[in-house]
């Protein structure tokens, strides 16, 4: 396993480049977060850090899939929240489709508000669960690639997201300091899920106002077709994980 330190530089330029349209984004999340209570990050500093830079940490891996299969990505963005990182790819990346997945109507709804407000045409979101949404045929191994924040521990993760992935896809995954421990307990579940870790990346958020933040992206590669049982009903994959 390949665990380079991750480069920001690029996804710092992006930032850059579409720093109008974030700010609006910002400025919602701000505002909306107060009546809703969306994120605990909720000072421009640290949302531009916190939330958008961490949001594209994998641009570069992601980019370099586009290259490869020489289309635009179809990525599912899953348990998104108030729309990291899948809105922010979106941004950023306006060829691309995003598929963001959120169980909860309300942050749903909130995303739903950004891409009218933003104009975000490549981007849909949709109000359900992973776990019933991997069933159907329209969303099955459909993706180049699904993106997960604080989600679930990567037993639990690699069940709820890589169902949807295409042979050769990725899934990327947004991992704080516990990473290697949660690696180690994920490895059958991966491969039961038609997957291998491809690698983990380590890199280091700094907002000007907090200490900084030391994380982790693991991207698993998929090789094979998922077994038609998984994802297994909620209840059972946390009782029970791979
Ligand atoms: N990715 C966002 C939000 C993380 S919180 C961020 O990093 O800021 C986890 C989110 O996943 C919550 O909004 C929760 O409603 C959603 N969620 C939890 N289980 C889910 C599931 N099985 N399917 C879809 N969404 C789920």
């Amino acid at each position: 396993m390949n665990n380079h330190k991750l480069n920001l530089d690029f996804a710092q330029a992006a930032l850059e480049e579409y720093r109008e349209t974030l700010d609006q984004f910002s400025e919602l999340l701000i505002a909306e977060n107060k009546k809703y209570n969306l994120t605990r990050i909720d000072s421009p500093q640290q949302i531009r850090v916190r939330h958008f830079l961490d949001s594209l940490a994998g641009l570069s891996i992601l980019d370099e899939l586009s290259k490869k299969t020489g289309k635009p990505l179809k990525i599912l963005d899953i348990g998104s929240g108030a729309g990291f990182p899948g809105l922010v790819l979106a941004v950023v990346r306006p060829q691309w489709k995003i598929i963001s997945l959120e169980a909860t109507k309300k942050k749903a709804d909130f995303q739903q508000k950004i891409c009218d407000t933003l104009g975000l045409k490549n981007a849909t979101i949709l109000n359900g669960r992973a776990e019933e949404t991997a069933h159907h045929a329209q969303f099955r191994q459909q993706f180049d690639a699904v993106t997960a924040r604080a989600l679930a521990a990567m037993p639990v993760l690699a069940e709820l997201s890589l169902g949807f992935v295409k042979t050769g896809g990725f899934g990327l995954y947004w991992k704080g300091p516990s990473v290697k421990e949660e690696l180690k307990t994920a490895q059958a579940a991966i491969k039961q899920m038609g997957a291998k870790i491809e690698k983990s990346a380590p890199y280091t958020l700094q907002a000007e106002d907090a200490e900084p933040a030391n994380l982790s992206l693991v991207i698993c590669r998929k090789t094979n077709a998922t077994p038609k049982q998984y994802p297994r009903i909620f209840g059972i994959i946390k009782k029970k994980p791979l």
